[in-house]
């Protein structure tokens, strides 16, 4: 009867007959265990009473509680399925039948194809009633609670399937702290050493932020002091020991560049004040480009939602800070789970199980679809680790990559040297080149030269730290004459394709180069291309206009050169005019800056007319890919709902906003300055009309300068 009190406190929330029923499930779950241990000597009965707890602690359901309390007897007692049904009803005898059957399912580790059966049944089961995946999650969560009873190897492989399978699955809920919990616990048995010295080291560190992190806290409750906002909640928030771990490990960061951050939880009243709170930080600290995500108007697929931004503090050091409102937190927290009893009246939540139901349904759908289980658990992966790929060496390794990465970043994963030595590479048995970018699952086996050398081209598309800081490495200790030799190559290539070649061009205009570009000798020129400081194609072009003076820049032996990519090569878009594609483009070229890209008619080119420097033509290619920048002013009415309502629209429009600022014009109007995310000059112009239809926007331009 004491064990039941326990639990009675918890269930407060639920009505008296519905305690009653608990209260049955619970003398049918006592009278079936008796007798009956646990691995740590416990009395059996306190697993399914713990179980039920940490469901009752995220307010679920009367039927799922009384699951909980009856989850083992099916598959550890005489108690049979027929009479939970005759006693409790279909639901409930369904929810225990889910999860004894999740039970019955191994996932050795040893075998992909049987792990991969495994995961098969398990969405059979959960995509009955998704209550059952919440029972099985809170029975392992108190298992692992509770693994120190547990023998070594048994509590190995019951935490190598915890963290492969189970907390992947409570973060693809948007159950947040739950897999937290099981990622920490885990960690801790794997990896016992490791556990304990970055304990260690966090906290050693954690001494030394404490005065920093103070003085952040403080500036930023002054700042907001400042302000009419209502009600804001402050917290500094420390990385939990496994994501450190997993950074450090995947990313290749070290510990120092993990801790050098500041993170900070900011809790406010409205979806408005989030906005405007947002105003504030960008006003107390520089906002650095680029990190603003806007996940309220683009929720992420688990349904969280939070206002991101890194801001760049005291000396420098980087603050990142999360904006959010309280039932956001406890969407981030509990995820689908969040007022489980109160889904049909709160929209928020209820969308969040619209979107798990979704995504179970789409397994379903999947796994009918796909032919084998591997296949199926491959797709599964993607889903459930969106940011990784994997890709298999020929041995059949699994390698685990940050999503983009190419083949020359595979190569560096695998050892230093065959980076540095690759040519080429075989794809699922076809030849590829280096630049290829892999998908998931396929296997990737490198192909390599004895005198092959890293090429500076390769920084162009490399994206893990990895493979970039050896490139890099290996480009500083690169000898003079290779670099000479290997600039000159560049750079005849880059003639040959406007079909000039080298031997055309006489010392005169040679001199003339070389005094364009300030280097004393031809050789120091071709260093500094060979060791990637200048693009060959720059070159070529200067030359060319170097050898014909005479002949303007728009002469057709002088072909523009076509921008492709928002990324890429060393081309830089202006930040004063923004331009995008569509636009009317110039380059100008700047030693030591690249080429930098302007719209024709930018203000600031025209000032650069009077400066040393080179034009270049430049054209946007028909296929030009990528993300563009556009700022634009929008000037609105100070209602309430009027910047989450700004926000919706550009989501719509199927951009996003990069930056905001705003300019409290007079007490009725605001400036509000965005940066947005487009693809070409039609799309800023979608967005434009979508954000002139907002009731509050009195108007909406485009900012060219
Ligand atoms: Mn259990």
């Amino acid at each position: 009867m004491s064990l039941f009190k326990q639990l009675r406190k918890e269930i407060s929330y639920l009505e008296e007959a519905q305690i009653a029923e608990i209260y049955e499930a619970f003398l049918v779950a006592q009278d079936a265990h008796s007798g009956q241990k646990r691995d740590n000597g416990e009395n059996y009965l306190t697993h399914p009473i713990a179980v039920a707890t940490v469901l009752a602690s995220m307010h679920m359901d009367h039927q799922s509680i009384a699951a909980a309390l009856l989850h083992d007897v099916v598959e550890d007692t005489a108690v049979t399925k027929e009479f939970i049904t005759s006693k409790f009803g279909n639901t409930v005898a369904d929810l225990v039948d889910g999860v004894t059957k999740l039970t019955q399912i191994e996932f050795s580790g040893s075998h992909a194809e049987t792990q991969a059966e495994s995961f098969r049944k398990m969405v059979l089961a959960m995509s009955r009633d998704i209550r059952v995946i919440l029972i099985k999650l809170a029975d392992r969560l108190h298992n692992m609670r509770t693994i120190g009873g547990v023998v070594a190897n048994k509590g190995k492989r019951i935490s190598r399937e915890t963290l492969d399978i189970y907390a992947p699955i409570a973060n693809r809920l948007g159950m947040h702290a739950l897999c937290l919990e099981l990622e920490t616990l885990a960690f801790t048995i794997l990896y016992p050493r490791r556990h304990r010295i970055l304990l260690e080291a966090v906290e050693k560190a954690r001494g030394n932020r404490k005065e920093v992190m103070a003085t952040i806290e403080k500036e930023i409750k002054q700042g907001i002091a400042k302000s009419t906002l209502p009600e804001v909640t402050v917290s500094g928030r420390e990385k939990n020991l496994y994501s450190i771990y997993r950074k450090m490990s995947t990313r290749h960061i070290l510990f120092a560049a993990v801790m050098d951050v500041y993170a900070f939880r900011i809790i406010v009243q409205s979806i408005d004040d989030c906005y405007r709170m947002l105003g504030i930080a960008h006003s107390l600290y520089k906002p650095v480009p680029g990190k603003f995500k806007d996940y309220i108007a683009i929720p992420k697929a688990n349904g969280y939602q939070s206002l991101h931004t890194t801001l760049f503090g005291l000396y420098g050091v980087p603050i990142e800070i999360q904006i959010r409102t309280k039932e956001m937190d406890n969407m981030a927290n509990n995820g689908i789970a969040a007022h489980w009893l109160y889904r049909a009246d709160d929209k928020l939540t209820n969308t969040a199980h619209i979107r798990a139901q979704q995504w179970v349904n789409n397994l379903l759908e999947m796994q009918q679809n796909t032919g084998s289980s591997l296949e199926f658990l491959d797709n599964v992966r993607v889903d459930l680790f969106p940011d990784e790929i994997y890709v298999f060496t020929p041995k059949g390794h699994i390698m685990e990559l940050p999503r983009g990465s190419t083949v020359v970043d595979f190569a560096y994963a695998i050892h230093t040297d065959v980076g540095n030595t690759c040519v080429a590479a075989r794809i699922n048995h076809k030849f590829m080149p280096l630049a290829t970018v892999l998908l998931n699952g396929q296997t990737v086996s490198i192909i390599t030269a004895p005198d092959a050398k890293p090429n500076p081209a390769w920084l162009n598309f490399v994206i893990t730290a990895r493979a970039r800081s050896s490139i890099r490495a290996y480009l500083k200790d690169q000898k003079y004459s290779e670099s000479v030799q290997f600039g000159k190559q560049l750079l005849e290539q880059a003639l040959a394709e406007m079909s000039m070649p080298l031997q055309q061009f006489d010392q005169k205009a040679i001199d003339a180069l070389l005094e364009e570009t300030q280097f004393k000798t031809l050789d120091d020129l071709y260093e500094s291309i060979g060791l990637g400081k200048r693009l060959a194609i720059f070159t070529a072009h200067q030359l060319a206009n170097a050898a014909q003076p005479e002949i303007k820049i728009d002469d057709d032996k002088n072909k523009p050169l076509l921008i492709r990519d928002a990324e890429g090569m060393a081309i830089t878009f202006a930040p004063c005019c923004n331009p995008i594609p569509g636009d009317q483009i110039v380059g100008y070229f700047n030693v030591g800056h690249g080429l930098v890209v302007h719209t024709e008619n930018c203000a600031t080119l025209e000032k650069l007319r009077k400066q040393r420097g080179q034009y270049m033509p430049v054209l946007w290619a028909d296929d030009v890919t990528g993300d563009f920048k556009a700022v634009v002013n929008v000037e609105m009415a100070n209602q309430k709902g009027a910047l989450a309502q700004l926000a919706s629209a550009v989501a719509d429009a199927g951009s996003n906003i990069d930056d905001i600022k705003m300019s409290d014009t007079n007490e009725d109007y605001s400036l509000v300055t965005i940066r947005l995310v487009v693809k070409n000059v039609a799309h800023l112009e979608r967005v434009l009309r979508h954000i002139s239809q907002v009731p509050m926007v009195m108007g909406v331009i485009r900012k060219k300068q």
